[in-house]
């Protein structure tokens, strides 16, 4: 017995054949043209259905703070500390609020799985934990969140800050992240990150790299350590905005490392475009800071683009589409190829499921009923046409519909 029928779809490998799927209860049962059933169905007219939209670096507690922050410089250094000032008047409450407001609007754009970092140290304390946890559960309907806990303003040169990482993953944090380069000791911060990933079996998800040169990049330290550990394929790394002053024979051996070790890198298209390049601004255009990963998947490694922040000090922008930011980045990064243009789609669909290892994603009989119907016919002209998602489903239930806007031509 089915519950639902879409009909006149188009999935991707099936080529130009129009198909319908077959939804029971919360899974897909049956992927074939014509599937014959009086079950509610929803005739999409050979629009392309996707699984849902997966962001796996966004920051839920800090988004909608613009209000609350001054900045003048636009840098990294100064996002950061106006976030710490904002920080200190947060409460469960507020932090709630304004994240429930980002994570609604990210379930409209049709993402279905999400993995927001959140920070603690001694100024904030667990207020932020407090305010984003009950969220996994209140919004399970629509979206899989989940929780990368992160030591914004250092681990090692703040005391306090590595007892309250340990709470938070006690209390059901799924993921431990980092930013070492905020900390006095940039390679103790992976290693005690390490230690903890280790502890409480979970992955690892670290800010990394995030600057404009490329001097004393950390990325081969935690390579090393994905080896020592066996953490391959357990480990991302976002932002590496300092791998663009690479040269291009180091470009590539970099990409050959993260490949071997089983490293998948994160692109921030938005955060990275609006921080970098701000120190060159005074007597020359800036140099934009975003990573090539197209370029990245030719050798093999893993890559994602995700939203990152949210009408913020670190980023004034966001609608939380992740569509919109494929685009972007095919723009910023001069994406052309019929083929790499699909692969910005599959940078925010099935290349973050495979980062964060989940396994019941997929248009495949069998899997979660997770998918989007996007006002497109193909993975290329959906990112080069921003199509907008007319439908989301999560776990067979329809959770977002959005009417085709309408041409009202004069009668
Ligand atoms: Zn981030």
């Amino acid at each position: 017995m089915l519950d639902t029928v879409v009909r006149n779809a188009r999935v991707i490998g099936r080529g130009a054949e129009l198909t319908d799927i077959g939804v029971s209860g919360s899974r897909i049962v049956a992927i074939e043209p014509q599937i014959a059933s009086d079950a509610r169905s929803i005739d999409i007219g050979g629009r392309l259905v996707t699984s849902g939209f997966v962001d796996t670096h966004i920051h839920l507690d800090k988004s909608c703070i613009l209000d609350r922050c001054n900045s003048t410089r636009g840098d990294l250094a100064e996002a950061i500390g106006e976030a710490a000032k904002a920080k200190a008047s947060f409460t469960p409450d507020d932090v709630n609020a304004r994240a429930k407001r980002t994570l609604e609007k990210a379930i409209l754009q049709g993402a279905s799985h999400m993995r927001t970092h959140l920070e603690v140290d001694p100024g904030v304390g667990l207020r932020s934990l407090d305010g984003v946890l009950p969220l996994v559960r209140e919004y399970s309907w629509a979206i899989d969140l989940e929780i990368c806990v992160f030591p914004q303003e250092g681990l090692l040169n703040n005391p306090g800050t590595d007892e309250l990482m340990v709470e938070a993953l006690k209390r059901g944090c799924r993921v431990v992240g980092a930013a070492p380069y905020t900390d006095s000791d940039p390679h103790g911060q992976i290693d005690r990150v390490f230690e903890m990933a280790r502890e409480f079996d979970v992955d690892i998800d670290m800010h990394l790299d995030f600057g404009s040169t490329a001097d004393n990049m950390t990325f081969d330290h935690v390579c090393r350590r994905t080896d020592e550990n066996s953490y391959g394929g357990r480990v991302a790394i976002g932002h590496v905005t300092q791998a663009t002053s690479l040269s291009l024979a180091g470009f590539e051996a970099m990409a050959k490392r993260l490949a071997g070790a089983g490293v998948a890198l994160t692109v921030l298209p938005s955060t990275d475009l609006y921080l970098m390049g701000r120190g060159h601004a005074h007597d020359h255009n800036a140099p934009r800071g975003v990573v090539p990963a197209h370029k990245l998947l030719h050798h093999g490694v893993n890559c994602s683009l995700s939203t990152n922040n949210v009408l913020n000090p670190f980023t004034p922008f966001g609608d939380c589409s992740l569509i919109r930011m494929a685009n972007l980045y095919a723009n910023i990064c001069q994406v052309g190829a019929v083929t790499d243009m699909e692969e910005c789609f599959h940078m925010v669909t099935r290349r973050p499921a495979e980062l964060m290892r989940i396994s019941d994603y997929g248009i495949e009989v069998g899997k979660s009923a997770d998918f989007v119907v996007l006002d497109a016919s193909e993975p290329a002209l959906a990112v080069a046409e921003v199509a907008p998602v007319l439908y989301a489903f999560k776990r067979g239930r329809m959770t977002v519909a959005r009417e085709p806007a309408k041409l009202l031509r004069p009668a």
